[in-house]
């Protein structure tokens, strides 16, 4: 059995976390107290999305589901930093689609080159060096490293051609596209030989080449969920022009002209978007064509439509190069490739600040931890004074020392706050 087409995905990413800054003290022989020399924490590294042109499924993601960027390193004494951490790179095929998984917003439309962070990693801490001051000689503190930016993530791959071949299965579209580009779909004479979608870059002679994409064929009532044609629209719809491929033989005992209408109706009820899509519509196999009529009727319904009509044979190469130049002039009078604008807005992480820090004493030290703390100590710059008295001020508000004092905190008594340490002073 022919694996199945994966075009969707759900991975669970995270970046790196950033490293701590440390906390240490110039030492040399004959001196006797040396200044802070801590260095900082090294940036934790990013998660990037990137479009891979040899990739056309989102198969490698079936199995591997979470993707960690690398953590930074620490700070070490003599102002050493920590090593970045390593970014992580994952790749996909062009047209993949990031959402979030929890709202299905749109992050971003891998369709360019350009790579996209998905996650950003957490910047380092600073080393206690930063935290000198003519009146503090000896600060004690550094700051942690902040945690990398994690997200779920749905993938979903919708193909980026200009060109999309429909058509009921067995008309001819795989046999169309191989013999205008270099691509090698399956072709076989039975129905569903397509099952995964097959791309070719069409060269013009004195034009602008093109990509023409070969889905699996729409079967009746594939809009409502029949079969496989529903789920694969998606990959014509993007596409700036659709070639319409129909049977004219008449060798399945088909009536082209109906058929012509059964697809268009499928397209209706899929989207109506892709309805009013520009059309061509290709008469194939007219080589062993039983009955012109057949081939009038559909022209007429064509025409109805607007749409211009070719008769050719795919497999015996009869009228395929009027085709490729009628396409490519098309295309010129054409909009771009539809690409999705994201809909998904970072949001600040929802901290809910009336759940008070924990207090607790280890071996005399006092030790207060808590969401609400972690992120101001995050945003403070205690290298400045100003902002030294901000903090103190969010602390002391915030009802924090009073409880510690009900606890029996005395003066001089250490406290640690992540990397943060001083000494207690009502
Ligand atoms: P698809 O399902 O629409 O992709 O159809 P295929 O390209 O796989 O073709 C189905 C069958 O029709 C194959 O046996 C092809 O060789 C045959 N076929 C395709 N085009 C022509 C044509 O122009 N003339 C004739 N006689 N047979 C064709
Ligand atoms: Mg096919």
């Amino acid at each position: 059995m022919a694996a199945a087409f994966v075009d969707k995905a759900r991975i669970a990413v995270k970046a790196g976390k950033g490293g701590n800054g440390a906390v240490a003290f110039h030492r040399e022989k004959y001196i006797a107290a040396g200044g802070p020399d801590g260095g900082d924490g090294g940036r934790g590294g990013d998660v990037i999305v990137q479009v891979d042109e040899h990739m056309s499924t989102l198969m490698d993601f079936r199995y591997k589901r979470k993707y960690v960027a690398g953590d930074g390193g620490d700070g070490q004494g003599a102002r050493r930093s920590g090593k970045d951490g390593q970014s992580l790179v994952i790749r996909v095929p062009k047209g993949t689609l990031l959402r979030d998984a929890e709202t299905n917003e749109i992050i971003h439309d891998m369709s360019d080159a350009e790579p996209f962070v998905l996650c950003r990693g957490g910047r380092g801490g600073w080393g206690n060096c930063h935290f000198a001051t003519p009146t503090r000689q000896a600060p004690r503190f550094a700051k942690a490293g902040m945690p990398g930016e994690e997200h779920d993530v749905v993938l979903e791959l919708k193909l980026l051609a200009d060109v999309g071949l429909v058509g009921f299965p067995n008309v001819g579209k795989s046999t169309l596209l191989s013999v205008v580009s270099k691509a090698h779909p399956k072709i076989a004479n039975y129905h569903f030989t397509t099952l995964f979608p097959n791309l070719g870059v069409v060269f013009v002679e004195g034009g602008e080449s093109f990509v023409m994409a070969d889905i699996p064929g729409i079967i009746e009532g594939a809009s409502e969920g029949a079969g496989l044609g529903h789920d694969f629209l998606r990959h014509v719809d993007r596409c700036r022009l659709l070639v319409h491929v129909v049977d004219v033989s008449g060798s399945e005992g088909r009536d082209p002209a109906a058929d012509f209408g059964a697809i268009n109706e499928e397209l209706r009820q899929y989207s109506p978007a892709l309805a009013q899509r520009p059309q061509i519509v290709v008469a194939n196999k007219s080589d062993i064509m039983a009955d012109e009529e057949l081939l009038e009727q559909l022209r007429r319904r064509a025409e109805e439509e607007g749409y211009p009509l070719f008769a050719i044979s795919a497999a015996a190469h009869q009228g395929t190069r009027e085709l490729v130049q009628t396409i490519a002039a098309r295309l010129q009078t054409l909009p771009p490739v539809q690409t999705y604008e994201a809909e998904y807005v970072k949001r600040a992480p929802v901290i809910d600040t009336s759940v008070l820090p924990d207090i607790r004493v280890e071996d005399g030290v006092w030790i207060v931890e808590g969401p609400w703390l972690e992120r101001l100590i995050a945003n403070v710059n205690f290298s400045d004074y100003e902002s030294r008295m901000f903090f103190d001020k969010q602390l002391r508000e915030s009802g924090l020392f009073q409880r510690m004092e009900e606890m029996g905190v005395q003066d001089g008594d250490l406290v640690r706050m992540y990397n943060l340490e001083f000494e207690y002073q009502r």
